[in-house]
């Protein structure tokens, strides 16, 4: 622990992993920290079952130059990945627009670029944290294999293992027979199989399990965990310029010098009246099962482009994930999802799962450009951890850092004006 000489009280809103991880890096800074849950426990919002990827090779921008193509295909195919339904609110109008401005391939690179940065310097903060903590969380260095069904796709496939490796994430093509020596459960697969490309960086863990470790981990070293706890507004001086802390909606005020507002897809309520933060929910669905066929399940952390299916293995348990949905705050599951997720599975490695306990959806909380908020904001004492999207477990120990360094008055390893609000 570095003691910090100004020391603050801080409320951190929110015990999802980028709230979690955000606590770890104020404590670590010698800073009294206070995390306000609405939930019972922790990690029940997003981080409860995300796809487990540790992945900054294939952390990548919702907006594309691909992605009004693939929006406009989604409206004619009820069984597309992507599914596209506007609640038709002004919030959801303006951040399309935001978005739509995003889709070309200049803004994509960028953004893409400083996911990487934040999602690389992000894996050093959690090896870190890690060797200061002790949690354990199936943590697995395995690469990530991305299949590739058809040999027409193989150059394509090559120029990205080339692009990947120059980026920092050595890659290799892996012929069929390659990828059946490492992935021996393919040979059973009732789908076309090329080859594959190995990106040997990439990790995997289960997020959820992190962030329960995290929180008891915290909570010995003397960092104040309140359950139950919905914040609904903020509590300001009376110029309306300084935070002197936050309400809940029992009316009960929180008193602190600094607040991080860590609550994904529902800080935009928190802030509201006081600040804009252009934070969408994308939805997604997992699902999870415990291994039944140990020797034909997959080994390591896969990624299917045709179904885009993602499958992340835990010590005893399979985790898939996948489909992007934009539909407003909605959690209600649709089980052909579900079913969607486990054919094609099913199709790469048949009858290797137990049966599955129910799917699962969560919101991702995306900004229109990608990358998160992790930022001072115009009102004193208040920090922004936010906007995460699809790459949360992958970023949040980097972003934790980042913005502790920005309130301990540190100068950040990672360029802070890149994840800035204002940008
Ligand atoms: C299907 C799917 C797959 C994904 N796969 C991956 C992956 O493989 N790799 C990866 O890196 N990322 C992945 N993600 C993204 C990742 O899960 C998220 O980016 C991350 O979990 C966001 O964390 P968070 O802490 O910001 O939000 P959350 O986990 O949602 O935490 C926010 C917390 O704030 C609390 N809260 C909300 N409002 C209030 C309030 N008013 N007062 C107090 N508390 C409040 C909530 O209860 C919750 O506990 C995936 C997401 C989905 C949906």
């Amino acid at each position: 622990m570095s003691a910090h000489p100004a020391a603050m009280d801080v409320l951190v809103i929110g015990a999802g992993v980028v709230g979690l991880t955000t606590a770890q890096a104020l404590h670590a800074d010698g800073h009294r920290v206070t995390v306000l849950e609405a939930a019972a426990s922790p990690a029940t919002g997003t981080s409860k079952a995300n796809g487990g990827f540790l992945s900054p090779a294939y952390s990548v921008p919702f907006a594309t130059p691909e992605l009004p193509r693939q929006a406009w295909q989604s409206l004619f195919d009820s069984q597309s990945p992507m599914r596209f339904r506007p609640d038709g609110t002004l919030g959801q109008w303006q951040w399309l627009w935001a978005l739509w401005k995003r889709c070309s391939p200049a803004a994509a690179t960028d953004a893409r670029n400083r996911f990487v940065r934040l999602g690389c310097y992000s894996q050093a903060c959690l090896k870190e944290l890690v060797a200061a903590t002790g949690v354990e969380f199936e943590y697995r260095q395995t690469g990530v294999l991305q299949l590739i069904r058809q040999s027409a796709q193989q150059a394509r496939a090559e120029k990205q293992a080339e692009a990947f490796t120059a980026q920092g994430f050595p890659t290799r093509w892996l012929r069929r027979d390659e990828v059946m020596a490492m992935e021996p459960g393919l040979t059973r697969s009732s789908v076309p199989l090329a080859g594959a490309l190995h990106v040997v960086s990439e990790a995997s863990g289960d997020c959820a399990r992190f962030c329960h470790e995290l929180l008891a981990w915290l909570q010995k070293q003397g960092v104040d965990f309140e359950p139950a706890q919905s914040v609904n507004g903020l509590w300001l001086d009376s110029t309306g310029q300084k935070v002197l802390g936050v309400q809940t909606v029992t009316g009960q005020r929180w008193s602190a010098e600094a607040v991080v507002v860590a609550n994904g897809v529902a800080a935009p309520e928190v802030l509201k009246g006081h600040l804009r933060v252009p934070i969408q929910p994308v939805k997604g669905y997992s699902l999870t099962a415990q291994v039944s066929d140990e020797a034909n399940a997959p080994r390591h952390a896969l990624l299917d482009e045709t179904s885009r299916l993602a499958v992340a293995r835990f010590d005893q348990r399979i985790r898939l994930a996948g489909t992007a949905e934009l539909v407003g705050v909605d959690l209600r599951i649709d089980p052909q999802r579900v079913t969607q997720l486990k054919s094609a599975y099913e199709a790469l490695y048949p009858q290797t799962l137990q049966a599955p306990t129910l799917g699962w959806c969560g919101l991702r909380p995306t900004t229109p450009d990608g990358p998160p908020i992790v930022s001072a904001t115009t009102i004193d004492g208040l920090w922004l951890n936010v906007g995460h999207g699809g790459y949360g477990w992958t970023l949040s120990c980097g972003s934790a850092r980042l913005l502790a360094d920005q309130i301990s008055g540190q100068t950040p390893a990672v360029p802070a004006v890149d994840y800035a609000l204002q940008r």
